[in-house]
């Protein structure tokens, strides 16, 4: 899971809510307001990554999440901060979080992802770091909500984590990020054991 650095409300979307006062996400469904924000994000603020399970998605289908279910929180329902574009995986993700939340999660844009969750490299499988107390219960829940040990998420994790066995210098990891274009805090995962 990455954190996500939101930007300032792009000006687009201040137009928008401006001239239009939308009261409700359907609102958002004319013009080409949902694609524009998307491409925002993914840009500017997510380096092209689904940022819940790492999957690069900038060139791919994607939606826009809510991190507060819209239903549940209607305030944030539009809140820039509140936004994020996210993989159309049904079974992970915002597939499998669907409407459910509670303060247990881990909000990538407000709290640090690398603070509660590592990896088990032996199954790929991700781990709170934490073996008790609140870190321990976010990681827990949050892991959870989103299936993120969904076994194809893990095989392809616990794989990748074997091709990096024969990485030796330090350049070759970032370079290594930057062509393969997926889990990009497994591979910092696996630099900083490494070389710390
Ligand atoms: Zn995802």
């Amino acid at each position: 899971m990455l954190k996500v650095d939101k930007k300032s409300e792009p000006s687009f979307l201040t137009d928008f809510k401006k001239r239009n006062k939308p009261s409700a996400w359907d609102d958002y469904n004319q013009a080409d307001i949902k694609p524009k924000l998307k491409e925002f994000m993914l840009e500017n603020e997510q380096d092209g990554y689904c940022p819940y399970c790492e999957v690069y998605i900038k060139d791919d289908k994607s939606h826009i999440e809510h991190i507060r279910p819209k239903d549940i929180f209607p305030r944030v329902f539009d809140n820039h901060d509140n936004l994020m574009a996210c993989c159309m995986s049904p079974n992970t993700c915002g597939g499998s979080k669907a409407n459910k939340y509670d303060e247990n999660f881990i909000n990538p844009v407000i709290n640090n992802p690398k603070e509660y969750l590592e990896y088990d490299l032996s199954s790929g499988d991700i781990v709170p770091i934490h073996s008790e107390g609140e870190y321990y219960e976010m990681a827990i829940y949050t892991i959870d909500l989103l299936n993120l040990n969904y076994r194809k998420l893990s095989d392809a994790r616990r794989s990748l984590s074997i091709e990096l066995n024969y990485l030796y210098e330090e350049s070759d990891f970032d370079y290594y990020k930057d062509e393969l274009k997926k889990f990009p805090s497994l591979i910092d995962f696996i630099k900083e054991d490494i070389f710390g």
